[in-house]
């Protein structure tokens, strides 16, 4: 809360992986919001900040779950997916539509899961914007052709996870549906309207 008694919030998904000492949100800035470029380009190490919950249960992955998950964010979405993949115990598959590689957030991490190769976390890029030199397809938006050769086979006891803007999060959950999967098993997390 400012000193005046002005007060803003927003909803931040935990992108670390279960730690006792440390919390990790990842935000990314959506040009005229309010909240985000304050964090962003405001906030200074030592500045204190007002933290409730955490609250949701539903896009979770919990340990004693053995089925091998597919994730799929969009944007900033992206966020509680990587906490998944850095707690990754299962076989995990992350598919990531970016509007490009400067806007992908966790390149780096990414990089070094798929690097890892230990059939633990295989991860698929989709760029919709501007791809980068020598990326194998054009730019284009996540399509049932690019999630069928990401998902698990239909028959599979899998759960999917949804995040993202939510047109993506709606259009991927009606595309996992069409391509055979129970809705049973897709877990899904709106941002917000913003998108691309
Ligand atoms: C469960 C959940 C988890 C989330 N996790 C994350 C996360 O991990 N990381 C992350 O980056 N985001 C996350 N989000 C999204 C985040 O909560 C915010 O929605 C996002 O950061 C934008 O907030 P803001 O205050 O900056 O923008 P806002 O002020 O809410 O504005 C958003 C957009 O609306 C437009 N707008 C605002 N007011 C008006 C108006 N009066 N007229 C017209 N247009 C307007 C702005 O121009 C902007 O484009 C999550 C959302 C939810 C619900």
């Amino acid at each position: 809360m400012a000193a005046d008694g002005y007060a803003a919030y927003g909803s931040y998904s935990i992108s670390s992986a279960p730690e006792p000492a440390r919390l990790e949100v990842t935000v990314q800035a959506v040009t005229h919001g309010e909240v985000s470029p304050y964090l962003v380009d405001v906030v200074e190490p030592g500045d204190q900040l007002e933290i409730r919950g955490s609250l949701g249960g539903w896009v979770v992955r919990r340990p004693g779950d053995p089925r091998p998950a597919l994730l799929i964010g969009g944007g900033s979405g992206v966020a509680p997916l990587m906490s998944m993949v850095r707690a990754a115990m299962k076989p995990t598959r992350l598919l990531y539509s970016a509007r490009s590689l400067s806007d992908a957030l966790f390149t780096a991490d990414l990089t070094t899961a798929r690097a890892a190769d230990d059939g633990r976390v295989a991860v698929t890029h989709v760029y919709t914007r501007v791809a980068p030199p020598g990326w194998p397809t054009p730019p284009r938006r996540l399509d049932a052709e690019a999630l069928a050769r990401v998902a698990w086979p239909r028959d599979a006891d899998t759960v999917a996870f949804v995040c993202g803007p939510t047109g993506f999060v709606d259009t991927v959950a009606d595309l996992l549906v069409d391509i055979g999967h129970d809705p049973v098993n897709i877990r899904t997390a709106r941002f917000g309207p913003t998108g691309g």
